[in-house]
């Protein structure tokens, strides 16, 4: 492959190539660019960039490490299989790296009120957390059965201070807590800032949850760099909104030889209602303010969507996925329930680390691949997120589908 630099964007306009955008009603444009306009004289201000990387290891315990999972390695017979530790980050998963950088931003901006959506409740926790350390009032929209069914991140959340509403149109889950987030800033914008948590979202939000996240690919690039002695031969990491994934490959996108996979969730395998792989059923379209791939129908109504790990349960995936992908940069997969859940199981037993079912997804696929795999092959993993959270899930998963 030629090592041709390649543009992902986005350009003026909020564009990475055809995908992502401004897609949103009158209101919204206002807050949207003034957020455009202060994040880029944040991220230029060296105080503020001093700030955030203090706040990143003492708060966060940055770097994470890059571990090298040895009996995972001797597994799949090539040379290394190493782990970036997202799970140690405070709060157990890689959400707080953006949490942490909106939270700094808001506060910047003279916000002292921030909102956020959460699905799965690990967005959630990170922004209470963080509206807890900086002192601002907090509110996370929630959808009722996702409530019901993340309980224990619900008592996180309020025991941090938060304000935790449930959202109780339509499917009862992300997508809706997502707009009623929109619809709760656009009313008070004057003293709210909106903390998005995926690389989702109307311009200048998978911008900016992307340079937060890429963290993750600075700190993995230099630390394979030194550990292994080379650049690793494929980056591997789950995709839901995009943020794990975008941060960790971003970093190595210009090193033509790094393969990059992401891995969508195939839920009970594709078909519909089924998954959320947006690549194997979807097509484009256009949801909350961005252009994307999504699940639609014909008349371009949002499909159901079932994943067995509720942070990669959501319709639509972030645009510059969608461009890498056009681009064939990043080679996309999907895996099943069933196999991620095995690969909970396996990294469990092979390594002494219960990944979220999320990252299980990751594993599941590197597992599956196995005879793709060379001797002097490097893997890089991105371990999003701990288990403890999905312990339940996974127990109810088993007795559901064993007799
Ligand atoms: C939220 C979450 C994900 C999925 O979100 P992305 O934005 O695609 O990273 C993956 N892993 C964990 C542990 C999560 O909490």
């Amino acid at each position: 492959m030629p090592n041709k630099p390649i543009t992902t964007g986005p350009d003026r306009r909020g564009y990475y190539g055809p995908y992502g955008g401004m897609y949103v009603p009158e209101t919204l444009m206002a807050p949207l660019l003034e957020l455009t306009d202060q994040y880029g004289q944040a991220r230029r201000d060296p105080a503020f960039r001093r700030a955030l990387n203090g706040y990143l290891r003492d708060f966060v315990g940055r770097p994470t490490p890059l571990y090298f999972a040895e009996r995972m390695t001797r597994e799949l017979g090539c040379a290394g299989v190493y782990l970036k530790r997202e799970d140690l980050c405070h709060t157990g998963a890689h959400k707080i790296n953006n949490s942490l950088g909106q939270a700094l931003l808001a506060q910047r901006m003279g916000k002292h009120r921030v909102i956020a959506e959460t699905g799965a409740g690990q967005h959630g926790v990170a922004t209470a957390t963080v509206a807890a350390m900086f002192g601002m009032e907090c509110v996370i929209y929630m959808g009722a059965v996702d409530m019901e069914r993340q309980a224990l991140n619900v008592f996180r959340m309020r025991s941090l201070g938060a304000q935790v509403v449930p959202v109780t149109a339509g499917q009862q889950t992300l997508k809706e807590a997502i707009s009623e987030a929109m619809r709760d800033w656009v009313t008070n914008v004057r003293t709210t800032h909106y903390i998005l948590g995926s690389a989702l979202g109307a311009h200048p939000y998978p911008r900016i949850v992307r340079d937060f996240q890429s963290v993750i690919g600075r700190e993995a690039r230099r630390q394979i760099k030194r550990q292994a002695g080379r650049l690793p031969t494929a980056l591997v990491a789950c995709v839901g909104g995009g943020s794990n994934s975008i941060g960790l490959f971003y970093p190595f996108i210009r090193d033509a030889q790094v393969q990059m996979i992401g891995v969508e969730a195939g839920g009970r395998g594709i078909r519909k209602g089924q998954h959320a792989a947006r690549f194997a059923g979807g097509k484009v379209g256009i949801l909350q303010g961005t252009k994307t791939f999504l699940l639609q129908d014909r008349h371009g109504q949002i499909e159901l969507t079932h994943s067995v790990s509720a942070g990669l349960d959501y319709a639509a995936i972030g645009p510059e996925h969608s461009w890498l992908r056009d681009l064939g940069r990043v080679e996309y997969a999907h895996v099943t329930d069933r196999e991620a859940v095995e690969a909970f199981d396996a990294l469990g037993r092979w390594e002494g680390i219960l990944p979220a079912l999320e990252t299980a997804h990751a594993f599941a696929w590197c597992v599956q691949q196995a005879d793709r795999w060379q001797r002097d092959d490097v893997l890089v993993l991105n371990c999003s997120g701990r288990g403890d959270k999905d312990v339940q899930q996974v127990a109810a998963w088993k007795q559901e589908h064993t007799r």
